[in-house]
């Protein structure tokens, strides 16, 4: 089972299947794996000791960053994400930790889950995807509903008091217009944070 993979300059950190969401691009829709990595599919979830046994096997010299993405959304197991967090933190502390995440971390935990962010991570990478929240509910499917597009808003718009580094992402795609991306940005803007679009390559 494939609870780490290199990924260009990165090791990224799989640590579920679930997620609230169905995005009509997901990559899990039709492979399983990302960038030639083994099956992302899991046969169970890892535990903490497990992902941090993972972690510690490989050569950290080789990457530039550890991020949590994988065939899911990292948040679903926020408690296992910080306590593997917080190991790496202490024993690489000049290592820089990203959260690829559909910034919906809490509806899922049903909590403010941005301050226990704080100290354990560098950057937090939200899929924003569309400046339209009628079109985001279509294209992603979230199981939470219209909600959902002012909480990931409202995510990344916390998350800015105790991560460094906040971003708003939007795939580069033939239907993500020059219109649509200078939408995406005054949104970035507006709360504060940078929007980086982005290549399709993965889950989020
Ligand atoms: S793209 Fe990300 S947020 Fe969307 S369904 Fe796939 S894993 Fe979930």
């Amino acid at each position: 089972m494939t609870i780490t993979y290199p990924l260009k300059r990165g090791l990224y950190v799989n640590l579920t299947n679930r997620c609230p969401c169905r995005c009509v691009f997901c990559l899990r829709q039709n492979g399983d794996g990302v960038g030639g990595s083994d099956s992302l599919w899991l046969e169970r979830e890892p535990t903490a000791e497990e992902v941090c046994a993972s972690i510690d096997a490989r050569d950290m010299s080789l990457f530039d960053e550890l991020v949590f993405c994988g065939y899911g959304e990292p948040t679903e197991r926020l408690d296992v994400l910080l306590a593997v967090a917080r190991h790496v933190r202490q024993k690489l502390p000049a290592c820089r930790i990203r959260i690829n995440t559909n910034g919906l971390s809490d509806l899922i935990n049903g909590r403010p889950t941005a301050p226990l962010l704080e100290g354990l991570i560098d950057v937090v990478s939200v899929s924003l995807n569309t400046p339209d929240p009628d079109e985001y509910e279509r294209i992603c499917r979230p199981a939470f509903g219209c909600q959902s597009y002012d909480a990931m808003l409202a995510f990344a718009k916390a998350c800015r008091q105790y991560v460094p580094d906040v971003v708003l992402t939007v795939v580069d795609s033939p239907v993500t217009t020059p219109e649509k991306q200078a939408a995406c940005r005054a949104i970035a803007d507006s709360i504060g944070v940078r929007l980086r679009v982005r290549p399709y390559e993965g889950a989020q």
